[in-house]
């Protein structure tokens, strides 16, 4: 009901400060500003993004909040206790991490995202979903991009609440993250609702990179241009900012993005030999499939001229080949 989401709302305001604050001004944060100035953050991010610190108390959160007049079950609620087994006593959920706030579309705070100062596992925790916290429903930072998404008409998708931060920091505020999962409709519409193109930057793994043509496929229904960031091998956007810089991040990442095609095209190259007769051929015949998967007939024309001039071969073999591909997934 409307009374309880209010004070849900309430908690979570109030311990996103309590957590912010003991970061910036206490000496118990002491340790999680020095991990966040060791990974570039500035002072100005650090207040960006409202983060935080839990120390390590099974209590601390808890009894703030109870000291402030949110009864226990509210607590429970908004995700930031949870109940031990073995003598079902309450515990806060979230002990010497990194807190980010994670925000709706209006600017709440709905939930957080804790990392671990080390290489413990699990790396991140999250808040639970509840009643005002629907992940699906969520894009991290929208509410601090909306405007430049609009202004540039133009949004970067990237996946991970860090990823976003230093893209902010470095000059890329239209960059949101879709919280770890793959992307919901929700999102998908949320994203294209303000800009003409969407530029997809996931970590440069196997899993990131299957998870933009994932991403691609979903957003490719909107009609809006879906254009893909590539970067060197195994490094996600908070990497590539440390190691080469944000103006580097701008240009030649964000900024030289691909067209889904020309990515796809990219990738199936990768390990192929195409002076290799065999593995030409096969290439081929890979990205003939892409290409009779494109709806649009401009396109198909465009990359299969693009196909035939890069190896000699005629246009009417091409469509000949490609007319068997069609055939044999119809
Ligand atoms: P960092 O740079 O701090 O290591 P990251 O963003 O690069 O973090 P990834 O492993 O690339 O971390 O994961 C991307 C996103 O997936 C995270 O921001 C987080 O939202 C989510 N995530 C990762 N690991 C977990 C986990 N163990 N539990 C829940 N969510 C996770
Ligand atoms: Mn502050
Ligand atoms: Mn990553
Ligand atoms: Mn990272």
């Amino acid at each position: 009901n409307q009374q309880e989401k209010q004070m849900l709302y309430q908690a979570l305001e109030l311990l996103t400060k309590f957590y912010h604050y003991v970061l910036c001004n206490s000496k118990y944060g002491q340790k999680g500003k020095e991990y966040l100035i060791r990974r570039g953050f500035s002072e100005e991010t650090i207040e960006k993004f409202q983060i935080g610190y839990a120390v390590d108390s099974w209590e601390m959160a808890t009894r703030f909040l109870q000291k402030r007049g949110l009864p226990l079950p509210i607590i429970e609620k908004a995700g930031i206790i949870s109940k031990r087994n073995f003598d079902n006593k309450f515990f806060d959920r979230f002990r010497n991490r990194i807190i980010f706030p994670i925000w709706d579309r209006r600017g709440k705070t709905v939930a957080f995202g804790g990392r671990i100062l080390t290489n413990e596992k699990p790396k991140y925790i999250n808040t639970p979903e509840s009643n005002i916290f629907h992940k699906g429903n969520i894009l991290y930072g929208y509410h601090l991009a909306r405007s430049a998404i609009k202004q540039k008409n133009q949004a970067v998708l990237l996946e991970g609440y860090v990823d976003v931060i230093k893209a902010h920091q470095a000059g890329v505020t239209n960059a949101v993250a879709s919280m770890g999962t793959s992307l919901t409709e929700e999102q998908a519409g949320l994203l294209t609702r303000n800009a003409e193109t969407i530029i997809i930057c996931y970590d440069s793994d196997k899993a990131g990179i299957e998870a933009s043509f994932r991403a691609a496929e979903m957003l490719k229904d909107s009609g809006r241009t879906i254009k893909i960031a590539k970067m060197p091998e195994n490094l996600d956007p908070d990497d590539y900012i440390s190691k080469l810089g944000g103006e580097r991040f701008r240009n030649d990442v964000i900024g030289a993005s691909q067209t889904l095609m020309a990515f796809k095209m990219d990738y199936l190259r990768t390990g192929r030999n195409l002076y290799d007769e065999g593995d030409q051929m096969r290439y081929i015949e890979d990205v003939l499939h892409e290409i009779a998967g494109l709806t649009k007939a401009v396109e198909r024309d465009h990359y299969l001229r693009q196909l035939a001039d890069e190896f000699s071969i005629s246009l009417d073999a091409l469509k000949q080949q490609q007319f068997q591909i069609y055939r044999q997934t119809k």
